[in-house]
């Protein structure tokens, strides 16, 4: 039979690195098997979900082209299924009402001195109703175990004993995560459970909760590994940063994050760690996931979008710029999409993110270039009177020179040997000058595209900002 997953996340915040992951390696196994994935909003703790996370949650996964096949279905509007279930659960002996508050329960649990924490079972045979401030409790067998198999870490055993009668519904009728995720798992015949590790302990809850329900076949479970940090601390939200979206602004590629997020806690067989997704969908297993924690590790997915971002076509790359061209700090009536398209190539070879691309290129669309102080101090301060006759000599020598790059080559070297200087030692304050910094793309081609005139104005300015030549 055909695999059902199901991506199904909270929508508590901007969709989280760790929960693509988890909806990617479901989308993976569904695309491997022909099964089917469902997108499921787990929104039934009204007060934190919100409508528009569920929108950045839906539009980041299409961005990152992890498409679903059915939903997305919304817990909220599913309240009646909970309900139902509730109550069969209660009229099978399977749960009981309970009116203990929390200050009760640790009150007796103190008093016990000892022996498991949590709930006691005190409401278990009080043959209570439903009635204000009155929750709705699972009764946990007090005898044996349950049995987790999970395809990545094995048989996990937890004793019953272990688990105290868990909360299913509250008094007002609102259902708990537990509750909800069961029977909508077995409602929508999930065949495959995909989700991170911080859920294994509510799995043999899951279990008990999926057979009192007589919900058939249970599902095949695996839980994902942990993400951490650098300082293998579990990713967090206010310290690192984990949203989807935040990747699409910094001008990441999905097939770049995608690649990358798929090798957290899984490699392929054979060398390369890039892959396309086809080749994804027919290597990925979930039984091969490793198990321990798997590092998030910034530097790498930058190298691997710049990998990503070298590999598209010229005009791929251009196309993939326009969102950040649109942004770019100069006024939009001067920016020139051919004079842009002749820089595109040099700048596709230097940048590892797209938001780089307008800082390599400004200099070309701005009146006036935007002076770096730091490359400014470095390059025309310390040594301003080598600095002015470079400026000096490049202002004569590119008055009536052919404007190719070929040519400003030969002619800048020429002047670099008659100042004593190595070409790129003498090509810094040319550069300055004409872009503002000390970087950027090569600065031959970068002064044709730019133009005569405006490199002659540009050299001249900086001229007269150093003071004159030997000042
Ligand atoms: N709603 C849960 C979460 O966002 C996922 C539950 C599950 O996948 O079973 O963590």
């Amino acid at each position: 039979m055909a695999p059902r997953l199901r991506f199904a996340p909270s929508p508590t915040g901007f969709l989280h690195v760790g929960s693509a992951r988890a909806a990617l390696y479901n989308w993976l196994v569904a695309r491997r098997e022909g099964g089917t994935l469902i997108l499921r909003i787990e929104d039934t703790d009204t007060e934190r979900g919100r409508e528009e996370w569920v929108d950045g949650i839906c539009s980041s996964l299409e961005w990152l082209g992890l498409g679903w096949d059915e939903g997305p279905f919304f817990q909220s509007k599913r309240r009646s299924l909970y309900a139902d279930a509730a109550a069969r659960l209660r009229e099978a002996g399977s749960a009981y009402w309970c009116e203990c508050t929390k200050n009760q329960i640790e009150a007796r649990a103190r008093a016990r001195g000892g022996g498991p924490p949590g709930y006691d079972g005190y409401c278990r045979d009080r043959g209570l109703g439903p009635g204000p401030g009155r929750a709705l409790r699972f009764r946990t067998p007090d005898e044996g175990s349950t049995t987790v198999h999970d395809l990545i870490r094995g048989e996990v055993v937890v004793e019953h004993r272990a688990i105290e009668d868990f909360v299913l519904m509250r008094a007002n009728g609102d259902p708990l995560f537990i509750l909800a995720n069961v029977v909508d798992d077995a409602d929508m015949a999930v065949s495959h459970v995909v989700r991170g590790e911080e859920h294994l302990p509510n799995t043999p809850k899951y279990l008990l909760l999926w057979r009192a329900l007589g919900a058939g076949p249970e599902p095949v479970f695996a839980h994902l590994p942990l993400l951490v940090n650098e300082q293998r601390q579990k990713l967090s939200k206010r310290r690192d940063p984990v949203a989807v979206e935040s990747y699409k602004e910094q001008g990441y590629l999905p097939d770049a994050l995608v690649n990358y997020l798929a090798l957290l806690g899984w490699g392929p067989e054979g060398e390369g760690e890039v892959l396309s997704r086809e080749e994804m969908v027919a290597q990925f297993r979930l039984e091969d996931v490793n198990p321990s924690p798997a590092q998030f590790d910034l530097a790498k997915l930058r190298h691997f979008n710049g990998v990503y971002l070298r590999a598209l076509s010229a005009e791929a790359f251009v196309q993939a710029c326009q969102p950040f061209l649109e942004r770019g700090p100069w006024p939009a009536e001067r920016f020139d999409p051919k004079a842009f398209a002749r820089l595109a190539p040099l700048v596709q070879e230097r940048v590892d993110v797209l938001s780089a691309v307008p800082g390599m290129v400004d200099f070309v669309f701005r009146e006036e270039p935007e002076v770096d102080p730091d490359s400014w101090e470095r390059v025309m301060v310390r040594d301003p009177d080598t600095a002015a006759e470079v400026l000096e000599r490049a202002l004569h020598a590119y008055e009536d020179c052919p404007w190719e790059a070929p040519t400003l080559h030969a002619v800048t070297l020429t002047i670099a040997e008659e100042v004593g200087l190595k070409l790129a030692k003498a090509q810094a304050p040319i550069r300055v000058a004409v872009t503002g910094r000390r970087v950027g793309p090569p600065l031959f081609e970068s002064l044709e595209v730019l133009g005569r005139d405006p490199v002659r104005r540009r050299l001249a300015g900086a001229l007269e900002r150093l003071g004159g030549p030997g000042e």
